[in-house]
């Protein structure tokens, strides 16, 4: 089965996320979407809670963290321990052996913390997956990382990078997976049966997410 799936959400369990997981689950299921992968800053969400959540919200719920290496950001699918002040290479070496899946999302943009074409050649042997669809990151960077990822051969995924519901879905990944089972759609993920779909997020609930990141900050 075909699952619309979007793999880099961020809750308000990060810093600059604005919108409840209730809120986020109700926005991806009214823009069709079966599944998504939270994917907070620096913090875990655990194979525990997503299952929990998943039951919940009757949505699939993928676990994930998105880190802040001293290179750059990456994405981390069922993490199974903590990657605190670890490197690129100690994070990727990491996932292999604990047959976590890595993402590098947005790759090429320097705007948003991507770790750039030479760290990006450097995780090739760890055969991540290339965001190559971020809906908050410019035309021209998305470009350079579907190059990238079709030029060395790697699998592509897509999502929003949403801190604020309105923002789900607005790039998401088609996953070809047997079932619905978390076990089955996050090794479909891993082995690369993936293509990204969607498009940027509206300039209008760019700035929404804005004005709603500074509202928050003065209220706390
Ligand atoms: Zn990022
Ligand atoms: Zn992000």
């Amino acid at each position: 089965m075909l699952l619309k799936i979007d793999l880099h959400v961020h809750t308000d369990r990060s810093p600059d996320g604005c919108s409840t997981i209730g809120e986020i689950a109700e926005a991806a299921k009214r823009k069709g979407l079966q599944g998504l992968a939270i994917t907070d800053h620096d913090l875990i969400l655990s194979e525990s809670d997503a299952l929990r959540l998943s039951g919940e919200l009757g949505l699939i719920v993928i676990p994930g963290v998105e880190l802040s290496t001293p290179a750059g950001h990456l994405i981390v699918l069922n993490p199974k321990r903590e990657f605190v002040g670890l490197s690129l290479r100690a994070v990727a070496e990491s996932t292999r052996q604990d047959g976590s899946t890595l993402i590098i999302p947005h790759p090429m943009d320097p705007l948003s913390h991507g770790i750039g074409f030479s760290e990006a050649t450097s995780l090739i042997p760890y055969c991540p997956l290339i965001e190559a669809l971020n809906a908050s990151t410019l035309d021209r960077y998305n470009s350079r990382a579907k190059d990238f990822a079709l030029k060395n051969s790697l699998p592509m995924v897509a999502g929003s990078d949403a801190h604020l519901a309105d923002a789900v879905g607005d790039a998401f990944t088609i996953v070809d997976s047997p079932s619905c089972d978390l076990v089955s759609v996050v090794s479909s993920i891993s082995v690369g049966k993936t293509a990204p779909s969607g498009k940027r997020t509206s300039a209008a609930t760019a700035a929404k997410t804005v004005c709603t990141r500074l509202i928050r900050r003065i209220r706390r």
